[in-house]
């Protein structure tokens, strides 16, 4: 499922090549994605001309001339590519924009779990207000994690998959960002510690910044704009490599399911909470 650096990789690469087109024709097939605009309201697309391109957690906004804002989710198999006039058209196509260039803007998604919307000007798409904080936001700080924490217990891995507090972060890099930081993934999350936050913070920093300068990782199906993989899967340290050496300390990287979703990490170095120290304060109670 394409994670905040695919999305951004995406929109890198669009931008370059979209930015001062102009949409000629619109054209969708009749199959539903999970969220969509009728036929009818992406008509609004023709004739406008895109202004720029940004991103929001792992949503694309296409901003238009006229101000309206044309939001794309991914999904879990979304692409959205470039395709030369002359190429024909693969399978799968559920949007298809024309532009004055002749090259087509595509949207193929093979699961359907992906949302197109457009929105008209001066809407904010309202699936924004939902996500998080940037990972580069000045305003997201140890300290910030911390407080939204404090006294929660579900595990920092779903806490980290939680989009209301850091955007972005999908299933593949929460378990890098823990293998890096050392914290098993079932650790409570208000059992953090300030300078575990800290370690947390950067390693999500540093490790979703690598995965863009690589492409973004394709694990089944994702590619940038041309159709190129992406290559950060090479980089991965514990992602779907159960059985696997850790290639820290060798111990076999284990698998295990929290929320639904698998999780990648090194009973070695990410040792499991110690439990709370109930028989040390029972002996002093006994002593006092
Ligand atoms: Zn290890």
């Amino acid at each position: 499922m394409p994670e905040l650096p695919e999305v951004e990789v995406i929109r890198r690469g669009l931008a370059k090549k979209l930015i001062g087109q102009t949409f000629r024709e619109v054209c969708r097939n009749d199959q539903r994605l999970r969220r969509q605009s009728e036929a009818p309201a992406l008509a609004g697309l023709v004739g406008r001309t895109v202004s720029r391109l940004t991103r929001r957690g792992k949503y694309l906004l296409i901003h238009l001339d006229d101000g309206q804002t044309f939001l794309v989710h991914l999904g879990m198999t979304g692409r959205l590519f470039l395709l030369p006039a002359a190429c024909p058209l693969p399978s799968h196509v559920h949007l298809l924009l024309e532009c004055q260039s002749g090259q087509r803007l595509i949207y193929q998604d093979v699961r359907r779990f992906g949302q197109l919307i457009l929105y008209p000007a001066g809407v904010t798409p309202a699936e924004l207000r939902q996500v998080g904080l940037e990972p580069w936001s000045r305003r997201l700080t140890p300290e910030w994690l911390a407080q939204k924490s404090a006294g929660r217990t579900r595990p920092i891995k779903n806490f980290l998959l939680d989009g209301r507090f850091i955007a972005g972060i999908g299933n593949i890099y929460a378990s890098e960002i823990l293998f890096a930081v050392g914290l098993h993934p079932q650790k409570p999350v208000g059992q953090i510690s300030l300078m575990e936050w800290a370690a947390v913070l950067q390693a999500c920093r540093r490790i979703l910044a690598r995965a863009i300068r690589a492409g973004g990782t394709t694990i089944a199906n994702f590619a940038d704009c041309e159709g190129q993989a992406g290559l950060f899967a090479l980089q991965l340290q514990v992602y779907g490599r159960a059985g696997e050496p850790c290639p820290v300390c060798g111990t076999s990287i284990e698998r295990l399911v929290l929320a639904g979703r698998s999780t990648f990490w090194c009973p070695r170095c990410q040792p499991a909470t110690l439990a709370t120290p109930t028989e040390g304060r029972n002996y002093q109670s006994v002593r006092g």
